[in-house]
């Protein structure tokens, strides 16, 4: 079956301007596409604001074909930041894991072995060799640690700016606030975008709007399945420079970015404030985290808190990415993921082949939308 438009030449209308968004256009536009993207809040107002950033294929990234996939998405960074010059910067520093003694040794020892065996750069590592890569990190007793080499971790927002300058300069359309509240559907395709009264028409639309392509999904017929996942994240003010990696200890994560900044991770509180949407205060929450972090990074002791973020992941219910054209309404492309971040620069590289030139990516055919409908 074609999927594509036979219209490459009309508008593409890219729905969303998180980072999938962004960065779908912007290969499309590199192709020299005419494309316009529209974003109901402002470019990177969903989870691509409150999104941790770390570039990885680490071990949450299994079967074989979804590591090749995650793997070629840290490659995909590397020849975006060529790309775009000096306008980004990723922090290529690797990640430094460890479990606590007693706690998953042997799980973490395991997955470091089978992503050597695909060829992964990871390796276990002793205290030595924490101390050596983050000499301010106290990592206390641990069972087993391992270090992978060439991850990295980038501010989200920075590259969606970045994507977002390249795109106007290709003369580009970027609206905002302006949120799809329908598509105008025409024998089986969609030809048009609605924001309200408005509507925008299209060869082909991209729905790369997050957690609500299901909404808009379900006006084409195409089921699309998120569930709900939120993370929270804690932001310092800038720092003297304590860390240079991405640090994953047993109960949070942390990094610092370039411009001092340290963000931490922790678990989800139950309680008020933590509904979608909402950050939890930031006091007490915050407090707790920073804490917690203190123990791993001394240097955050006394430390304030600066922001907290609470963003709602988009999901897919079986945790893998929903990628292409949908087969019940053949212009219109979807792209929901987590992991987005790690992923964007390389589906957008795909997708501006799926949309332009009818290609069907094979390693993109394990996460087409159809497997969710019935
Ligand atoms: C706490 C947290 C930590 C994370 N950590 C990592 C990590 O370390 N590494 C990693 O790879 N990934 C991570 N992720 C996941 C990653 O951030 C997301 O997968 C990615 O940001 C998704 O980007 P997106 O562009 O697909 O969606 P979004 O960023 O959600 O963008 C969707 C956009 O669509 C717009 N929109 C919504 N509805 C409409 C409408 N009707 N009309 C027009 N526009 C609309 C929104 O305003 C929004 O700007 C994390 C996520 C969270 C929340």
């Amino acid at each position: 079956m074609c999927y594509q438009s036979s219209m490459t030449t009309d508008r593409i209308v890219v729905v969303g301007a998180g980072i999938t968004g962004a960065s779908i256009a912007y290969h499309l536009a590199k192709r020299g596409a005419k494309v316009a993207m529209v974003d109901a809040v402002r470019p990177g107002a969903g989870a691509t604001e409150k999104s941790f950033g770390w570039i990885n294929a680490t071990f949450s990234k299994h079967p074989r074909a979804y590591f090749d996939l995650n793997q070629l998405g840290i490659a995909g960074w590397r020849r975006l930041e060529t790309e775009l010059g000096g306008e980004l910067k990723v922090q290529w520093g690797g990640s430094v894991a460890w479990v606590a003694a007693g706690g998953g040794a042997d799980a973490l020892r395991d997955s470091v072995r089978r992503h050597q065996e695909w060829g992964y750069a990871t390796h276990l590592i002793d205290g030595d060799e924490i101390h050596r890569l983050l000499p301010n990190i106290a990592p206390g007793d641990f069972g087993a640690a391992c270090y992978s080499e060439y991850e990295g971790a980038v501010d989200a927002m920075d590259a969606v700016k970045a994507m977002l300058r390249q795109l106007r300069e290709a003369g580009a359309e970027v609206r905002y606030p302006h949120e799809v509240t329908g598509l105008k559907l025409e024998r089986g395709r969609v030809t048009a975008i609605q924001a309200g009264e408005s509507s925008l028409e299209a060869g082909v639309v991209v729905l790369a709007c997050g957690v609500a392509i299901p909404r808009l999904a379900e006006m084409a017929g195409v089921s699309v399945a998120l569930k709900e996942s939120e993370g929270v994240l804690v932001h310092t003010r800038p720092q003297p420079k304590l860390i240079d990696r991405v640090v994953l200890a047993p109960d949070i994560h942390c990094k610092q970015k370039l411009d001092g900044r340290v963000v931490v991770g922790g678990p989800v509180v139950a309680g008020p404030g933590t509904a979608a949407g909402t950050p939890p205060e930031p006091g007490e929450y915050g407090k707790r985290i920073l804490t917690e972090a203190a123990q791993v990074l001394p240097g955050l002791r006394g430390v304030g808190v600066e922001r907290i973020t609470l963003g709602r992941r988009v999901m897919p219910v079986d945790e893998y990415p929903i990628v292409g054209f949908a087969a019940s309404c053949p212009n219109l492309y979807i792209a929901a993921m987590h992991s987005g971040v790690t992923l964007a620069p390389l589906i957008g590289q795909l997708a501006a082949l799926e949309i332009l030139d009818e290609a069907r990516v094979g390693l993109l055919e394990p996460y087409r939308p159809a497997r969710f409908m019935d």
